[in-house]
C-alpha cells in the first residue's frame, strides 16, 4: 500500500486534482501496488477552518509521506493579513527543501494547435532562492518599502544551490538529447546570475557527454520561439524558470497542459505549472492535463527511487499514452480549442486506460 498526500487547493484546483487522482487510481488498478490518498487541509478552505492556508498538521502529515499532489492556490484571493508572506506552496517547497522544479513542455498531440509544435524542452528551475524575494529570508520578507514610493527586493544566489540544481539539469539531459543551456543575465546582473552561470558551467565538467552553454535570458526567450528545436534542457534560477516554463507551456499547446514536479532527495510534489485560474473556476472547463501529467511524473519519480516500485513507472507510461490518445481523437477542453468539459475529458482518459 502506498499512501500519497492530496491538497486540492483553490480555484480550479479541486476540479483538476480530482480528475488526476481518479486517473492515477485507474492506472495502478490491478497492479502490484495500491494507492491510498491522504487528503489534507490547504488553501482558502483551510483558512476558514484553521485560520491559515497551510496548517501545521498538514506539514506534519506530509513529512511522513514520500509524495503528494498539490492543487494550485490563489494567494490573491486570501485575506489581507496573508499579503507579503510566503505563499503556502512556497512554504511547502522551502519546508521540505524541494529544490528542483522539473517542468517539461512538448506538444502532446498533432490535434492540439501549438505555436511551436516542435518544442520538446525540459526547464529545470531552482526552487528555493533567486529573485523570488518572498522565500529568501530566515525571518521576515525579502521585499520592503522604506517609503510609500520606494520598493526594494533581495535576491539570493548561493553556490551550493546553483550547483545542486545544475547537477539535476545535467542528469535530466543525460537521458535526453544531452544539451543544457544555462539561462542568465550576467551582462547586467553580474554577481547574482553570474554566480549561477559560473556554478552551472563548473558542474558541466562532471558531464563530459552533455553539451553546455550559457545564454542571456532575454535572447533565450526570443530564440525559444524562433528556434524551438535548438532546446533540450534549460537550467534557470527561480523567477526566470517560472516565466520561461509558462512561455514554453503555452508555446507547446496550452498552459493547461504544462506539468511539473518539485523534488528533494526524499520527497516529490506534483504541481501543475499553471495557477488557480479563478476566472474559470467551478465551471467544469479547466484543462486537467497538466495536473494529470504532473501526477504521472510523481509516479515515475517514486518508481525511480532506490527500491522504487516498477509498477508505478508502468502506470505513469499508461497515463501518458492514454492522454495522448484522447487528445489525438480530438477531445480537448476549450483552452485547446475543444469543447470537452473537465469531467468528460477525465472520463475519456479513464476509458482509454481500460
Ligand atoms: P499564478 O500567479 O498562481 O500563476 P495567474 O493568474 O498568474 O496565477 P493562471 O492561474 O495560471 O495564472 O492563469 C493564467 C491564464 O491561463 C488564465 O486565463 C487561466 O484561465 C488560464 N489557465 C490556467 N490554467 C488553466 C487550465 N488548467 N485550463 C484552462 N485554462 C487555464
Amino acid at each position: 500500500m502506498l499512501t500519497l498526500g492530496v491538497l486540492r487547493g483553490d480555484g480550479i484546483g479541486p476540479e483538476i486534482v480530482d480528475s488526476a487522482t481518479r486517473i492515477v487510481e485507474r492506472a495502478v488498478a490491478g497492479g502490484s501496488v495500491d494507492v491510498r490518498w491522504c487528503e489534507l487541509p490547504f488553501g482558502l478552505e483551510a483558512i476558514g477552518e484553521f485560520g491559515t492556508p497551510l496548517p501545521e498538521t498538514t506539514l506534519a502529515e506530509l513529512a511522513g509521506l514520500p509524495g503528494w499532489i498539490l492543487g494550485p492556490h490563489d494567494n490573491a484571493g486570501y485575506p489581507d493579513r496573508f499579503r507579503g508572506t510566503l505563499s503556502p506552496g512556497g512554504t511547502i517547497r522551502k519546508h521540505f527543501n524541494l529544490f528542483a522544479n522539473i517542468r517539461p513542455a512538448r506538444s502532446l498531440s498533432t490535434a492540439v494547435p501549438a505555436v511551436c509544435p516542435d518544442l520538446d524542452v525540459v526547464i529545470v528551475r531552482e526552487n528555493t532562492e533567486g529573485f523570488y524575494a518572498d522565500r529568501n529570508m530566515y525571518d521576515g520578507a525579502g521585499e520592503f518599502m522604506p517609503t510609500p514610493d520606494i520598493a526594494l527586493a533581495v535576491a539570493v544566489f548561493t553556490r551550493t544551490a546553483c550547483e545542486r540544481i545544475a547537477h539535476q539539469a545535467f542528469q535530466v539531459a543525460t537521458v535526453r538529447r544531452k544539451s543544457v543551456i544555462v539561462a542568465h543575465k550576467a551582462n547586467v546582473l553580474a554577481k547574482t546570475t553570474g554566480l549561477f552561470r559560473d556554478a552551472c558551467l563548473a558542474v558541466a565538467e562532471h558531464y563530459p557527454d552533455v553539451e553546455v552553454r550559457g545564454e542571456h535570458i532575454d535572447a533565450l526567450a526570443a530564440r525559444l520561439v524562433s528556434h524551438p528545436r535548438d532546446f533540450d534542457v534549460i537550467v534557470a534560477e527561480n523567477m526566470f524558470g517560472d516565466i520561461l516554463s509558462d512561455l514554453a507551456g503555452q508555446l507547446s499547446g496550452s498552459l493547461g497542459m504544462a506539468p511539473s514536479i518539485n523534488t528533494s532527495q526524499i520527497h516529490a510534489m506534483a504541481q501543475a505549472a499553471h495557477g488557480s485560474a479563478p476566472d474559470i473556476a467551478g465551471r467544469d472547463i479547466a484543462n486537467p492535463v497538466a495536473m494529470i501529467l504532473s501526477s504521472a511524473m510523481l509516479l515515475r519519480w517514486l518508481a525511480g527511487r532506490d527500491g522504487g516500485i516498477r509498477a508505478l513507472g508502468d502506470a505513469a507510461d499508461r497515463i501518458e499514452v492514454a492522454v495522448g490518445r484522447v487528445l489525438d481523437a480530438g477531445v480537448g477542453t476549450p483552452d485547446v480549442g475543444g469543447s470537452a468539459s473537465t469531467s468528460s475529458f477525465t472520463e475519456h482518459v479513464l476509458a482509454a486506460l481500460k
